[in-house]
Formats: structure tokens, sequence, C-alpha cells
């Protein structure tokens, strides 16, 4: 299936056109496309193949060794059953709480900050460290305005160049950051205009955040357990915080808290209608307000943390990042080439920018015999895994065993070559 953020992407207007005719918010009466004629996220002109230097007559057909044999990508990084990623919102003094936190059970967030609302100062180093082991820093815009109800007009002014692009180049100044992938949008406003979408996309964002609902509880439990629909309007799984801002309540009972992400995490709850679940493991996206929660391995902030954290077949990731993976997965293609001295090669590649897209994903062979190997990409030799070793970064490269099973682990735009050992 090909989802709505490949479309858009890729088709560009067309793709606009196929959103906005879905149920949902629905289109908004007057809206005229704007930009008929925007250029997609970090599509690279010209042939993959050709750039990795493999002609037409270097391909071959799939399956001509028997010991072996390419099964195909896995939907989750290293074949992980779930997905946990979180995002925390605002520029308060209790951010650099929250990330110690996260960082005491290994769960990795998005961390959305205003890029000139104090105490932003005080917080820039404490976000570098961040990023440097694997959290992202995004926008939550410059000032962080708010109006409700949030009018076009309103929205509009907004969502100024200064706010989208100054915040995006705010981030990338103040930190080591390669890219800003994600938006979150304050207080939820302005989330349904399709012109707020392509102003994003134009910034160079791939997701942005919403906060559905407030007043009415729609930001308690969204219920997203897969990749949105529309990217530039994704919800979440479910609020981690006490009660704050125009919500009615918080969600704070850690029973409540922990079902609702064994549900996500065992994909019971899927049923065929849906669109928002799916069998077998989702993805499970928790929110947080810094100022709203309580510290302390006895409150239920860092007690559903310990319950999500420590899992060797969970992928921890950003979500930011997490989005670029779909994409890259969507987008990557993978051709058996002529054998070398024994190597089993293939060539992996996308048309993607790889200074936005810097993902890896993970390829599963069948080794029979379970047979021992060793693996090399770009020619250099991968390091092979510990099985229960978590997964918490994006972009590694390694191969690992399971059973007949090797999940070879790699940034496309290379060649994957395998060969027996013994
Ligand atoms: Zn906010």
């Amino acid at each position: 299936m090909i989802s709505s953020v490949t479309r858009k992407l890729l088709l560009g207007v067309s793709a606009l056109v196929l959103v906005q005719a879905m149920p949902g918010p629905g289109p908004l009466a007057g809206q005229a496309p704007e930009d008929s004629d925007h250029a997609p996220v970090g599509l690279l002109p010209g042939d993959p193949l050709q750039r990795l230097g493999i002609a037409a007559g270097d391909l071959r057909g799939a399956g001509s060794n028997p010991n072996i044999r390419y099964l195909g990508m896995t939907r989750f990084l290293d074949k992980a059953r779930a997905v946990v990623t979180g995002t925390l919102d605002d520029s308060t003094d209790f951010v650099p709480r929250a990330i110690d936190a996260l960082d005491k059970y290994g769960i990795k967030a998005t961390i959305a900050v205003s890029t000139q609302r104090e105490p932003i100062s005080l917080l820039w180093e404490r976000l570098r460290e961040a990023i440097s082991i694997g959290h992202e820093v995004a926008s939550h815009s410059r000032r962080h305005q708010c109006q409700w109800p949030d009018t076009e007009s309103f929205c509009r002014e907004a969502y100024s160049q200064d706010e989208i692009v100054g915040s995006r180049d705010d981030i990338l100044g103040k930190t080591e950051q390669p890219y800003v992938w994600t938006w979150v949008y304050p207080c939820g406003n302005c989330a349904d205009y399709e012109f707020v979408h392509r102003r994003l996309m134009q910034a160079g964002y791939l997701v942005a955040r919403n906060y559905p609902d407030e007043r009415r509880g729609g930001i308690l439990v969204p219920d997203l357990q897969t990749w949105a629909r529309d990217p530039y309007n994704a919800a979440f799984t479910q609020v981690v915080q006490k009660k704050g801002g125009v919500a009615p309540a918080g969600r704070t009972e850690l029973p409540d808290l922990n079902a609702k992400f064994d549900e996500v995490y065992k994909g019971e709850a899927a049923s065929g209608s849906s669109i928002n679940k799916r069998y077998g493991g989702g993805i499970y996206h928790f929110m947080s307000h810094p100022q709203w929660l309580d510290y302390g391995t006895d409150k239920f902030f860092e007690q559903h943390l310990a319950y999500l954290g420590g899992r060797p077949d969970v992928w921890y990731v950003p979500m930011g990042p997490l989005y670029a993976y779909q994409v890259v997965s969507e987008n990557t293609v993978v051709r058996p080439i002529q054998s070398k001295d024994g190597w089993e090669r293939f060539a992996v590649c996308h048309g993607l920018d790889p200074a936005i897209y810097n993902n890896s994903i993970t390829l599963e062979f069948r080794v029979a015999g379970g047979r021992k190997i060793e693996v090399r990409s770009a020619g250099g030799p991968l390091p092979e895994r510990a099985p229960k070793q978590l997964i918490d970064r994006w972009n590694l490269e390694y191969f690992r065993r399971a059973g007949d099973s090797a999940l070879v682990t790699v940034r496309p735009n290379t060649i994957v070559e395998l060969r027996l050992i013994d």
C-alpha cells in the first residue's frame, strides 16, 4: 500500500487533491491551491542505480543462490515488533528534567521548543547533548502564538516565514542537528489548514504533530497507533501528563497508561476497518508537557517510562526520523546484481536526499542451515550485533542473526554483499 506521505511527496499536487477528498476535517471552503508547482521534499533528480555505478547489465534475477535468499525489508528497523516514540512540548524550565527522565529509561523523543521564547537561551546546551544521544529537536515556532478559534486570518499571519523558516534556522544555528524534520503546532492551532501544510512542506518539514480538540479533551487519547495518514496533521497515541492548558483533564493513571501501550505492542485492538491501528504491533507515541509532570521514580511519568524502556524488540526513535524512515522504506529498491568471488550482491538505493533521509533500513535474508556469514556494505565489513542489544538509533549499520535469518541494517545507496564463511 502506498501511504499518503509518499503520494504527497512524489505526486505533488494531485496528492493534495487526493488527501482533501478523503474523510476527516475536509477541505476548507474557498481555498485555492497556492502553489501548484511545489517541489517534493528531498527528491533527487536522476537514476539512483546509476549514481551507484550499476548498469542494466549488472542486474540479474533473484534467487540464483539457494544458500542466501533475500526475503524483503522489515516493517520497522531491525525487525522490531513495535515502536516507542515521544514528544515533549514547549520551552520551559522543566525541559532538562524531562530529558533526564527519558534518558534514565532509554526512551528517545522529539523535543519541540519555541526558539525565541525564554528560557530557551538556558536550554540549548542540554538540547545539544540530547541530540548527541539520539533525541531530536523540533520546531514549536519562534514565539508560540495561539488563538481560539484559530481562524484562517490568524493562521495566515501566525504561520509567517519568520516563524516557520526562522525557527528552523534557529535550531540549525544553535545545534549540530543536520536537519529539522518535525514541526509541532503551538496549541494545536492551524493544523487543519492545507495552506499551512504547504508552507511547512516548503520549509522542508516532513511531519507536523497536532494536539487535537484540546477544549473537549480530544488530546487525551487520539489513539493513533501507526503512521498518520496525513503527516502534516499527525496525531499521537495518548498524553502522559496532568491536567493543564484548556483541557478538561489529564491522564496520569499508570494502569491506563500502560494498558494503552500494551494494546499497541500486541496489536490486539486492530480491526479491519480501522486506519489508525494495525495487527501485530504498531507505533506507540506519547506526548507530554514537561511542566505538567511529576518527577521521581515513584511518580506516574517515570513509572510509565520504566514500563516502556529496556525492551529488545522495540525500536526507540524520535518522531521525525520515524517519519523519514517511512518514506525511505517505501522508496528503497533492492536489486540483486552479479555475484563476485562468492559474494551475493544487492544494490540498495533510493532517490532521496541522504542529507535529509539519513535513515538505515533492514533487509532480511534466509541463510540455508543458519550457516555463518560475513556481510559487507560499500566494500567495508559490517559489525555483528548481539541479539539483545537495544534498538535506539536510526542511522547505524550492522547485521545480526536470528535463527536462519540474517538481518542486515544499512543506509541505502550502497551495495550489500553476503558470503558464507564455512
Ligand atoms: Zn505548546
